[in-house]
């Protein structure tokens, strides 16, 4: 019976990944190995069971704890807009959430370093990425707003939640050259920024308006 539940699910997938895939071509979405990557990931396994038949709809979905997983969309903006200036060897994620945003990145840089906040979260994402046999990401229990300076600098660093301002401690973490991808703003909207360090300071692009979760502060 369960087998044939989740052939049930990779079926309907394969037809519905397509169709994803060719609208978020549509609504600009232009890097080749972003959109691979994203036709090849199960996005159904970061969700429960339950939305599992939504999972290929290009609209985020609660994932419990008040969070939700990014909408298709938003990933691969966001992921697009860290590898266009030439793809980052190490990326430190701020909120791993489902973890699916994290798998994309593992899939395309050579490590990922992500922090999450609430302690479930962090652990039924890396029981899924250990599931689909990720070997190059470390995850972190803690307050993202404090980065990970343990392995910085980072040369992409990628923020999932969204802060009122540039936490001081993230930009300090970016190394040379690199680039920060972050929605700012207020609780429910915010612009999507591509900050790059130069010398003496950073570059700032806006890309275009979002919709993320706020960045708290402190663990759960
Ligand atoms: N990329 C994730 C997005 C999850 S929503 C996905 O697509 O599944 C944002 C996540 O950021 C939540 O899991 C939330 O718990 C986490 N978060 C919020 N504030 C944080 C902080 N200060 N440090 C680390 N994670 C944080």
């Amino acid at each position: 019976m369960l087998d044939r539940l989740d052939l049930g699910i990779g079926m309907t997938s394969r037809r519905t990944r397509e169709r994803l895939i060719r609208r978020l071509g549509a609504a600009g979405i232009r890097s080749p190995e972003v959109l691979a990557t994203m036709r090849d990931l199960p996005r159904h396994l970061f969700v429960d069971e339950a939305l599992a038949s939504r999972a290929y709809e290009d609209s985020a979905l609660p994932i419990g704890y008040g969070q939700t997983i990014s909408q298709p969309y938003t990933v691969a903006l966001m992921t697009q807009a860290l590898l266009e200036p030439g793809r980052p060897d190490t990326v430190l994620e701020i909120g791993t959430g489902s973890g699916f945003q994290t798998a994309v990145l593992a899939s395309l840089v050579r490590r990922v370093y992500s922090v999450e906040r609430v302690r479930e979260l962090l652990e039924r994402a890396q029981r899924r990425l250990r599931t689909l046999q990720t070997r190059n990401i470390r995850f972190r229990h803690a307050d993202g707003n404090l980065g990970w300076s343990e392995y910085a600098p980072y040369a992409g660093i990628l923020v999932t939640a969204a802060p009122p301002g540039v936490p001081r401690m993230l930009a300090e973490q970016l190394a040379p050259g690199g680039v920060m991808v972050v929605p700012i703003g207020g609780q429910t909207r915010q612009m999507l920024l591509r900050l790059t360090r130069v010398e003496g300071g950073f570059e700032q692009e806006v890309l275009e308006p979002v919709s993320f979760v706020p960045l708290l502060t402190g663990v759960r």
